[in-house]
């Protein structure tokens, strides 16, 4: 008889999460240590240049914690970048690891979708599918609100971490900032309401939080996550973007904004009907340093993750992943709350998903865990040009 050795105990705790994550550029932000820490005491910024948390007592230093010291380890437990972290997220939810060639995670199906409903369709980024989603999971008693991105009250593009709780609310957190929001944040507003059943909608860095926690076995923490919408994302860029880009070079101001989109280049709608594209390009210099080691371009660990790479602008490209998330989004088809159409049909959009999904996993360091970068082939040498060196240089 052989007798199975007991699992490692998990002992990593701020002390690990520091070295491992803050100091080396892995932490996105996504402010899942922070709202999951049971004694509070880690301190988060939600301002340009900041999104990094810290520790607020002093007793041990900045890379110490004292109640870490004393066992507690529910904040490496919350990471979804400490650790063999796509593995156990990918084993949790779907009992396996993705396959190498497997770059936007693991799917059961891909559609094109959109919301019927005309003012959840139009104040939709894309297809308004999300919106819908989140409406129709109010409705249902799925859950009793939504983690999602609001805007401050005096700035229409500033992202604020908001609880969404009716239509109404749903409805006017629609629409993309392509600024950083760690939504997760907006759990404390719940907790204070007495809300435990909750909707996170937030980019692959945020979703991953949820099934880290349940792998990882964070305990309470992780309960109130119900239900996880991805949003496909690349990067977010610095608010210093809209004075220093779209203001200074373009004469763009933000106040005058009505709304904007990434479809290859960076597109912007003014309240006074003018349209204007930005070379993406020239936006890389303000891409945020949470996002630049990102490799989750898909948003693997939602429950459906979306995205707007489809070649129509008001549909929303909608990856189902989850038994959960198949089990809504009939649902929501049987009662005519959403349109569907096979997104294989859009052969452009499958091939853009794949190929931004490799594009995000090379930014992976080879220091880290391995996984995320598993299958990723190599960036296509350049040819060599056939113009002699001396034509090259500068006259
Ligand atoms: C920062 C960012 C980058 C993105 N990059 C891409 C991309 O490269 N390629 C691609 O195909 N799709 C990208 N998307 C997703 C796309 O813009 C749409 O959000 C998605 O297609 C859903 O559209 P919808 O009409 O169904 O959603 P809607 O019904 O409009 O709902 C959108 C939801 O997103 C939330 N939200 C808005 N801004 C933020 C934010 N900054 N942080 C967190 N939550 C937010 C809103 O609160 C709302 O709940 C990105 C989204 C964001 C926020
Ligand atoms: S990635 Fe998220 S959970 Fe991990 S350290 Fe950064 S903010 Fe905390
Ligand atoms: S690229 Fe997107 S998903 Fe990745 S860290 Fe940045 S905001 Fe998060």
């Amino acid at each position: 008889m052989t007798i199975e050795a007991p699992p490692a105990r998990w002992t990593a705790q701020w002390k690990e999460l520091y070295a491992e994550v803050i100091t080396t550029g892995l932490c996105t932000g996504c402010a899942g240590c922070v709202v999951t820490c049971p004694h509070d005491v880690i301190g988060y910024e939600h301002e340009e240049g900041k999104y990094v948390p810290f520790h607020l007592e002093e007793e041990l230093g900045a890379d110490n914690c004292i109640h870490g010291e004393k066992g507690c380890t529910t904040c490496t437990r919350a990471c979804p970048r400490f650790g063999a972290w796509e593995s156990a997220a990918d084993t949790h939810l779907f009992g396996r690891v993705r396959q190498p060639d497997e770059m936007a995670g693991i799917w059961r199906r891909l559609l094109l979708t959109r919301a019927t409903d005309a003012d959840q369709h139009a104040k939709g980024q894309d297809g308004g599918f999300v919106s819908a989603m989140l409406i129709w999971l109010l409705a249902n008693d799925y859950i009793e609100a939504a983690m999602v991105s609001g805007v401050e009250d005096d700035d229409a593009w500033k992202a604020k971490p908001v609880l969404a709780r009716t239509p109404q609310e749903v409805l006017a957190t629609a629409g993309s900032r392509y600024t950083y929001c760690a939504n997760p944040l907006a759990l404390r507003d719940a907790k204070e309401a007495g809300l435990s059943r909750l909707a996170l909608v937030g980019m692959g860095c945020q979703t991953s939080s949820p099934p880290i926690m349940w792998d990882r076995k964070a305990g309470k923490a992780s309960r109130p996550f119900l239900f996880n919408i991805g949003l496909l994302c690349s990067k977010t860029f610095d608010d210093a973007i809209f004075p220093e880009l779209f203001e200074a070079k373009y004469g763009l101001a933000k106040a005058d904004m009505l709304k904007m989109n990434i479809k290859g280049v960076f597109q912007v709608w003014m309240r006074d009907g003018s349209y204007h594209e930005i070379d993406l390009k020239e936006c890389h210099h303000w891409t945020r340093t949470g996002c630049l080691h990102c490799p989750d371009f898909a948003a693997e660990h939602a429950d459906i993750s979306t995205g707007g790479i489809g070649e129509d602008n008001d549909w929303t490209l909608t990856i189902v992943r989850t038994e959960l998330g198949e089990e809504v989004l009939d649902r929501m088809l049987a009662d005519g709350t959403i349109l569907a159409r096979p997104a294989q049909e859009d052969e452009k959009a499958m091939k853009l998903l794949r190929l931004l999904s490799i594009v995000s996993r090379r930014r992976w360091p080879a220091t880290a865990d391995p996984a995320p970068a598993v299958g990723v082939p190599p960036p296509k040498k350049k040819a060599p040009t056939a113009e002699p060196a001396a034509t090259a240089s500068p006259s």
